[in-house]
C-alpha cells in the first residue's frame, strides 16, 4: 500500500488506472468484506453541554482491508452509494449496531441514543421502515435508543414520500437528525414540514470558531432557528476548549468531537457508559 500526496491510500494496481476500474475493484472488495464480516463500527460519544455526560453516540463504520490496510468511509461509502451495495451495507450496519445496543443492555449498561448514518439513496428503497423495525424486533431493542442521521439533501428530494417514511420512523419512536446541516440547500419551509428532532451543524462551520465572524453568525443563527422550531442542536468536529465554551454560550445542546472523544471501539465506549442502577 502506498500513500499519495493527499494522504489517501492507493490500493489498486498499475493496470487499474481508470476511475471505473478502481470503482469496480472496490465494489468487489466491499461485497467480499460484507460476506467475510470485515467491517466494524466505532462509536463517538455525544456529550450534553450542560451536564457533560455522554447522552448519545454516532456509529461510524471502519474497514481494515486485509491487503490494502485502512480504507476510510469517505472512499468506499460513495462507491457503495453508486450501486445497490449501499442497501446491503446499510442493513448490515443496522444489524450490527442494534445487536450491539442489545448486548450492552444485557451487560447492564445504560445505553444512550445511538445514531446511524442513512444515505438518502436508502429512502428510495421501499422497505427501510420494515428493515429497521424488523431489526429492532430481532434484538428486542426499543426505537427510542436509535437515531437516524439523514442528509440535508433528503429534505429536497421526493418530499412527500420522504415525509411519510420519516413519520413512520417517528411512529417507532426513532429520533431523526439532519446531518451536515448548513452545507446543503434545504429550504426553510421544508425544514418546518420535516419531522426531525435534531439539527447537526457541520464541522466546516465549527472549524474556524470563534475566529471567523461569518461562521459565528451562521452557527448562532442555526442554534436560534433550531430552538425556535423546537429542535435540539448538535455540533460536530469540536476540537478545542474555546470552541466548546463558545458553543456552550450560544446554548448548543450537544457536542461531538475530538475535544471530548475520538470514535471509540466497543470496549472503550462501554467503559464510558454507566451501569443501570437497580433499587
Ligand atoms: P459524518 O457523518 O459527517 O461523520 C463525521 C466525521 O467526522 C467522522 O469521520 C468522524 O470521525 C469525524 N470527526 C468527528 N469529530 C471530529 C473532530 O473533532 N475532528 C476531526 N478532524 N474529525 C472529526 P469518518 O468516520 O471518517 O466518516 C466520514 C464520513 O463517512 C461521515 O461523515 C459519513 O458521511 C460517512 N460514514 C461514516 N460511517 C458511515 C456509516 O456507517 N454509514 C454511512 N452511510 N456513512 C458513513
Ligand atoms: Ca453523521
Ligand atoms: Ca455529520
Ligand atoms: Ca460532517
Amino acid at each position: 500500500v502506498k500513500k499519495n500526496g493527499k494522504n489517501n491510500f492507493i490500493y489498486f494496481s498499475h493496470e487499474m488506472t481508470t476511475k471505473a476500474q478502481k470503482r469496480l475493484y472496490l465494489e468487489q472488495e466491499i461485497r467480499l468484506a460484507l460476506a467475510n464480516d470485515d467491517f466494524h463500527m466505532v462509536y463517538q460519544p455525544k456529550v450534553d453541554v450542560k451536564t457533560q455526560r455522554v447522552t448519545g453516540a454516532e456509529a461510524l463504520i471502519r474497514w481494515h482491508h486485509p491487503k490494502n490496510g485502512v480504507i476510510p468511509p469517505n472512499e468506499f461509502i460513495p462507491v457503495a452509494e453508486q450501486s445497490d451495495l449501499i442497501l446491503k451495507l446499510d442493513s448490515y450496519i443496522l444489524d450490527k449496531v442494534i445487536n450491539q445496543i442489545s448486548q450492552w443492555q444485557e451487560e447492564g449498561l445504560e445505553v444512550p441514543v445511538i445514531s446511524v448514518n442513512i444515505p438518502s439513496r436508502e429512502f428510495q428503497r421501499g422497505d427501510l421502515v420494515s428493515c429497521v423495525q424488523g431489526t429492532l424486533r430481532k434484538y428486542q431493542v426499543v426505537g427510542n435508543k436509535l437515531e437516524i442521521e439523514i442528509t440535508e439533501r433528503l429534505l429536497m428530494e421526493r418530499c412527500e414520500e420522504n415525509i411519510k417514511i420519516l413519520n413512520h420512523l417517528k411512529d417507532l419512536d426513532i429520533h431523526i437528525s439532519v446531518d451536515d446541516f448548513g452545507t446543503g440547500y434545504s429550504s426553510l419551509s421544508y425544514l418546518v414540514q420535516f419531522p426531525c428532532d435534531v439539527l447537526k451543524i457541520d464541522k466546516s462551520f465549527i472549524d474556524q470558531l470563534p475566529q471567523s465572524k461569518d461562521n459565528c453568525k451562521i452557527v448562532e443563527a442555526i442554534i436560534m432557528l433550531a430552538h425556535k422550531l423546537g429542535k435540539r442542536v448538535v455540533a460536530e468536529g469540536v476540537e478545542t476548549e474555546v470552541q466548546y465554551q463558545y458553543l456552550s454560550s450560544l446554548g448548543c445542546d450537544q457536542i461531538q468531537g475530538y475535544y471530548f472523544d475520538k470514535p471509540l471501539n466497543i470496549k472503550d465506549f462501554s467503559i464510558k457508559l454507566d451501569k443501570i442502577k437497580f433499587k
